[in-house]
Order: C-alpha cells, then structure tokens, then sequence
C-alpha cells in the first residue's frame, strides 16, 4: 500500500471553469485515472498484441474486466514512437480490404524497424514523406513506377536501388512466360509409352450423369429431387412439399415430372455458351500432350483470363476422360521447366540437367534464354551491376524477342537495377513487414482504422 500527500491547488480567478488542480504524481497517477499506470500499460500493450476482440478476452483470462473500446482507446493513446532519422529506407506496399486498396510501409533497413505507414501507395504520399527526411541516402524499392517517381521527386540527393529479390521475380515471370510460348518445344520431353498424370478420381458415376458428384448445382438439384419424390411417395401433396421444403410451387413441380434428376440437367449446361468456350481449343491442345490434371489445367487458364468457375473445367474434362485417353505422357509444366532455367545448373539434378539439355538443342530461343538468365545470375550474384548495360544489349539485339520487353523494362530504370546489382542493400527486411501488416490486418477481421493498423504495425514489432 503507498500512502501519498499530494498538493492541491486553488485557483481564485473566478473568470476559470476550474477551481482546484491536484498534484500528479508522474508515471503512476494521472487526471481522472481510473487505473493505475501499470494497469494501463499492460492493456494497452495488451491491446497492441490482440487489438479488437482479442484483446478483452485475453485480459478477462488475467482477471481484468475492460471492453473492447477502452482497449482500442489505451492503445489509440500510445505516444507516437520516436523513429530516429533513416539513412537507408526499404519502401514497399501492402493490400488492405483484399488487396482492392494498397498502402505504402517505410522500413529503416539498417535496424530492420518499421518507420511508417502511408495510407495510400501514391508517388505524391511518398515524396513528401522523404522531403521530410533529407537524411535518406538510399532507398530501396521494387520496379513499380510510382515508387520511383516518388523517390526521385522526394530524395533526389538519394541513391535508389532496385531490389534484387523483385529483379528475379520479374525475370521468373518472362521465363514463365517464354517457356509458356514454347510449350510445343517440350514435346522432347515426353516418351511415348507413359501413361498420362491424371488426378485422384472418385469413383465413376453411378448413374453415367454429365454432371460429376462434387458439383455444388448439381449436388443441391439431386438432394431436392430426392427430397420431392420421398415426401410424394410418403403421400404428401405437391402443396404440403412445397411448405416443408420451402420451395416454390414451380421447382416441387419440376423435380415431381422427372423419375431422374439428370433430366433436370438437361438444357442447364449442353447447349448454353459457357464462359469456358473460349479457352476450350487451349484446354484440348494441354489434353492431347498429355495433362488431364484439372487443378493444374485450370491453374492454367485463369492467367489467360478464364473467369468461370473450377467445377466448369472439371465437368468438360470429365466429358474428355469417358472419351479415349491420349496415349502420350504429360511435358513437365511450364514452371517446372522455367525453374530449370532459372536455377544455379550445379543445383540441378543429373536428370534435370539431361532434360534441360534436350530441351535447349531442339529449341534455339530457349537455349538463348537460359545463356542470358544465368549471365544475369552470375551479375546478381557476383554484384557485378556494371556489366548490365552490355546484358541488355545483347538481349536487345538477340533471342529471344520475349524478353525484349523486359530488358527495355529495365534499361528505363537502368541505374537502379545497377545499383540493385551491386550495393549490399534489399527490402528483403520489408517484405517481412509486409507479411507481418497483413497477418495484424487478418486478426482484425480487415476491419481495422489505418489509425490503429500503423500504431499496431509500428509499435507491436
Ligand atoms: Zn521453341
């Protein structure tokens, strides 16, 4: 128990609303406190960890009754830390409300902390945010423009440089690309007497339906038609199974006229346009080199721009397999064959290595690809940023076209690419913030203000 004496004051000016001012004493009572400072702190560090919901829960579980407000409120009070000025900053940007709004984190790459959070990923926000900061030597980011349009209108003094891991992400993605376009070329690959890869299949339909078990429509329809016909049968009038069922007077009447509920089906799925049809000739080229595996064929098309949904592909391939299967066996997919490409050859094993070679001797674009993407690595790798310039002339100049774009792409942010290749520092420390902004975000069912999100972001770390 501590006993204080403290002072109180009185005001005699009678213009004041307050009359008497009691002394506090610093960091364990406050004005109008209801809990003690310690209290205080740990809820809100409480708050910090958990936010929202969470938060109160954890607290009742050590005794301590508080609402989910005061929670938010404690932590909303939290000073603002005090960041020391960043010399190296990792910029980078993070999706909020599923990734339909972007935001923009600051790190400090040399101690790894979290600076700031932009509510938006404007070139604008970042600018004055670095025109604040004239201390910045470098700053790290990837290729998207508005980034480097914001650091070079905010930090001109600043040296900027690509981030290496970003660079290999974007020369993935062309050799994905290039191998995609190539994907006759791979045909090398495939011996003829192999069986094609076919996923798990349930066991055959029964009843021969076009409609595969596991389609939601379809699964509902057979429920309902069942439902209508048991109750019928138990001598129930259409009306008394329209109650019961809660359906509508034309549906009971339409599972009532079919024995069969495939003949419900019917007129449902065989003539209508389906959104599928574009990417048909695609999926029958895949079928007849061999894949029948609907995951990956779907994985796919969605790239190319399909937007029906996963059961479509999965009702047109299951029409393809009751017809004769190809006798080929399946290529390796595009990425395995992109990561073939990609990789350090010594990491590659004996086989991979053969397959690779097959593949470069019947195809003198991808032979050129793999030359220039691991005279790029030994770049990465070895920090040699100045012998870009002569990279991307060869590429310019060569095989294949598909990465011309890339290369141009590059040559337009040419010095921080060199920079990237060369100087020790990359956002590899803000990718994780990134992540971690995006597990604080889940726990708060997205519901989160960017208020709390950049306290949480920023202090809880
Ligand atoms: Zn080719």
């Amino acid at each position: 128990m501590l006993q204080l004496r403290v002072r109180r004051f009185r005001c005699r000016n009678t213009v004041s609303l307050r009359r008497t001012f009691v002394e506090q004493i610093p960091g364990l009572t406050r004005r109008y406190g209801q809990r003690t400072e310690r209290l205080r702190s740990t809820l809100a560090a409480v708050g910090l960890a958990l936010a929202g919901r969470a938060g109160p829960r954890l607290a009742a579980v050590l005794g301590i009754s508080v609402s989910r407000g005061t929670v938010l409120r404690l932590v909303d009070a939290l000073p603002e830390p005090g960041v020391p000025a960043p010399r190296v900053v990792g910029v980078d940007e993070y999706a909020t409300r599923k990734g339909r709004h972007y935001g923009t984190v600051l790190v400090d790459v040399e101690t790894r902390r979290p600076i700031d959070l932009l509510p938006d990923r404007e070139a604008s926000s970042l600018a004055a945010w670095l025109a604040q900061r004239p201390g910045v030597e470098v700053v790290c980011r990837d290729r998207a423009p508005f980034f480097a349009e914001g650091a070079t209108a905010g930090a001109p003094q600043a040296v900027q440089v690509a981030d290496r891991w970003h660079l290999w992400h974007n020369l993935s993605e062309a050799a994905e690309r290039s191998v995609a376009q190539h994907r006759r070329c791979l045909s090398v690959l495939t011996p003829a007497s192999r069986q094609p890869e076919t996923e798990a299949v349930p066991a055959a339909d029964p009843s021969a339906s076009p409609w595969p078990r596991g389609h939601r429509f379809a699964d509902r329809t057979r429920a309902r038609h069942a439902a209508v016909h048991a109750l019928l049968k138990a001598g129930h009038r259409q009306r008394s199974v329209r109650c019961q069922l809660g359906m509508t007077w034309r549906s009971v009447k339409q599972c009532a006229d079919v024995a069969m509920p495939e003949e419900l089906f019917t007129g449902q799925w065989q003539n209508r346009p389906s959104v599928l049809d574009d990417h048909k000739p695609y999926l029958d080229d895949r079928w007849y080199e061999g894949c029948a595996n609907t995951r990956k064929l779907w994985e796919e098309i969605v790239p190319l721009g399909y937007k029906g949904s996963y059961q479509q592909v999965r009702a047109y391939l299951h029409d393809k397999r009751t017809s004769p299967r190809p006798v080929t066996a399946p290529p390796p997919s595009l990425r395995t064959v992109a990561g073939w490409i990609l990789r350090n050859p010594d990491a590659l094993t004996e086989s991979e290595q053969l397959q690779l070679k097959a593949v470069r001797t019947r195809c003198p674009e991808l032979d050129a690809l793999t030359r220039r993407f691991r005279s790029f690595a030994a770049m990465l790798t070895g920090g040699q940023g100045e012998r870009l310039p002569d990279w991307l002339g060869t590429v310019r100049q060569g095989d294949p076209p598909s990465l011309h774009t890339l290369a141009s792409g590059i040559d337009r942010d040419r010095d921080a690419v060199i920079a990237g290749l060369t100087m020790p520092w990359n956002s590899g420390v803000v990718e994780g913030h990134v992540s971690r902004i995006k597990m604080l975000e889940r726990q708060m069912f997205g519901r989160a203000g960017f208020a709390l999100l950049g306290k949480r972001a920023l202090l809880a770390s």
